[in-house]
């Protein structure tokens, strides 16, 4: 195959006319002689800019190299140095303002294409079954580490303080693990049983053990896991699950639910499956509000389920937090996008059902905060989009169950735990990472956090 070193090597994707109807994954993702071709655009820089890209480190062009050798083994070996889930970072992160923003062969062309190369080598390792090791040399610390919830913060600070030789448990609220990579991420971006489950598999297969169905702060405290459960330290990666509404007329009508409730009926529970007991609303017109990843992914849904869906976003479309990659793919699939709108009333009928959604358009004013412009009401302009559900996707904070429940645990205003440098909060010997420290944030973020705090607790139990 001739390729433009310019331009990242394609990768096939579904038809978006046929992949609007199914929950199979949309990215087909690369085959060996794609793969070694994209790895052969790599310049293998001395000081790879592409690596401090990385929040977690990973060599990239190290294991680029191996890619073009051939030596699938060699580069997920490399790769399992720095994260323990590449099948889902491969997937799921957004390389484009990481990783790939940095890449040299971005100033002139297109970057690297390094995310679909690290699922490449994950998916490729897993088919030939290779596994990560625990280190030859590990010695048995002899220690017990308490995580909460596993997450891919959890996950990662487990798998990480294993392979340093400590004994793990997670303690997980839901029946199954992943954190949101179950429960949010829809099946056609990040295929369960495929590819979460398996990574799940990898971090057990290093001696980590993970117990669900087990809330702290219900089950058992923090104050329990020490004096009675004998763990010496304790990471919190309980993430951010608690949605955030708008407060506005209507909200509590039938038909309007939350992004998080509706994602997990589908992705947890399987609601979208014809053969689950889980019901899910398969609504004939559906209303999303908000603009990031968690709508788009709400959005494809719903067109899944067989809904005309309208994407409901206050500013306009530069400002859209969603990835790129995600708007394009929605857009592809016949999802509507109504910029510059935003809901004032939710309208329901005599039985107290969504029949309709009260929207004024806006326009852009001065940048706030965040350096956003921000909208503003055009007066007299408000309309109704007729629709009978609408889901709210406008965010989440973290569950404030652990700080109700642990004393001397500090919060900041948003309800994110505090910590410092080292990862540990204002209690001696808990640690916390992810969308529990920052609010809802990435992924490879949250994996970062567990790994620093798999480092701080090491520092911490070896004084
Ligand atoms: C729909 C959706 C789409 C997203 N898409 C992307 C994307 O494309 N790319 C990206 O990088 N990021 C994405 N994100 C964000 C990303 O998934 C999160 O930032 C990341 O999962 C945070 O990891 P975490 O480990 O901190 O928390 P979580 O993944 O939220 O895991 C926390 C775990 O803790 C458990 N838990 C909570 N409280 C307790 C308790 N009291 N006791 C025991 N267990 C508890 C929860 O059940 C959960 O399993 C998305 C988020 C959502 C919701
Ligand atoms: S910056 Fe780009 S070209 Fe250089 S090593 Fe990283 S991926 Fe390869």
């Amino acid at each position: 195959m001739d390729i433009d070193v310019m331009k990242k090597v394609p990768v096939s994707e579904q038809d978006p006319q046929v992949r609007a109807t199914n929950f199979d994954e949309v990215n087909l993702g690369y085959t060996k002689d794609e793969a070694v071709l994209e790895a052969s655009r790599c310049l293998t820089c001395k000081n790879a800019r592409c690596v401090q890209g990385c929040p977690v480190s990973i060599d990239i062009p190290s294991f680029i190299s191996r890619v073009k050798e051939g030596d699938v083994e060699g580069a997920y070996n490399v790769i399992s140095l720095s994260s323990s889930l590449p099948a889902v970072c491969g997937r799921v992160c957004p390389q484009e303002t990481q990783c790939e923003a940095q890449c040299v062969r971005g100033i002139k062309g297109e970057a690297v294409s390094i995310g679909r190369l690290e699922r490449f080598v994950a998916d490729t390792a897993k088919e030939m079954g290779i596994k990560p090791q625990l280190p030859a040399d590990m010695v048995k610390k002899g220690k017990k580490v308490a995580i909460i919830g596993a997450g891919p913060s959890g996950l990662t600070c487990a798998g990480d303080l294993a392979k340093m030789g400590y004994d793990v448990t997670i303690f997980e609220a839901l029946h199954k693990a992943g954190g949101v990579l179950v429960y949010g991420i829809p099946e056609f971006r990040l295929p369960k049983d495929k590819v979460v489950a398996k990574e799940v598999e990898n971090i057990k297969a290093l001696g980590v053990e993970i117990v669900t169905d087990c809330v702290i702060g219900r089950s058992l405290t923090i104050d329990d896991l020490f004096e009675q459960e004998g763990f010496s330290a304790v990471f919190i990666g309980s993430g951010a699950g608690l949605p955030r509404f708008m407060n506005i007329p209507g909200e509590q009508a039938l038909g309007v639910f939350s992004a998080n409730e509706y994602l997990t009926r589908s992705n947890l529970m399987g609601a979208f499956s014809p053969d689950s007991r889980t019901p899910i609303m398969r609504a004939k017109k559906a209303v999303i509000v908000g603009g990031g990843n968690v709508a788009m992914d709400a959005a494809r849904t719903a067109k899944r389920l067989g809904s005309e869906v309208h994407v409901v976003y206050r500013r306009s479309e530069e400002e859209l937090p969603a990835r790129k990659e995600e708007v394009h793919h929605a857009k592809e699939e016949g999802i509507i996008f109504d910029l510059l709108t935003n809901p004032v009333e939710i309208l329901t009928d005599e039985n107290g059902w969504v029949k309709g959604c009260k929207c004024i358009r806006m326009e852009l004013g001065e940048p706030d905060a965040s350096g956003r412009r921000s909208p503003v009401p055009v007066e007299g302009s408000e309309f109704t989009i007729d629709c009978d559900a609408v889901i709210m996707s406008l965010g989440t904070s973290p569950n404030p169950l652990i700080k109700k429940t642990t004393s001397g645990l500090e919060v900041n205003k948003r309800g994110g735990i505090i910590v410092n440098e080292a990862e540990m909060t204002s209690r001696d010997g808990v640690f916390a990472g992810g969308d529990a420290v920052t609010g809802a944030a990435t992924v490879i973020l949250a994996m970062g956090a567990g790994k620093s705090a798999a480092k701080g607790i090491d520092e911490y139990l070896s004084k």
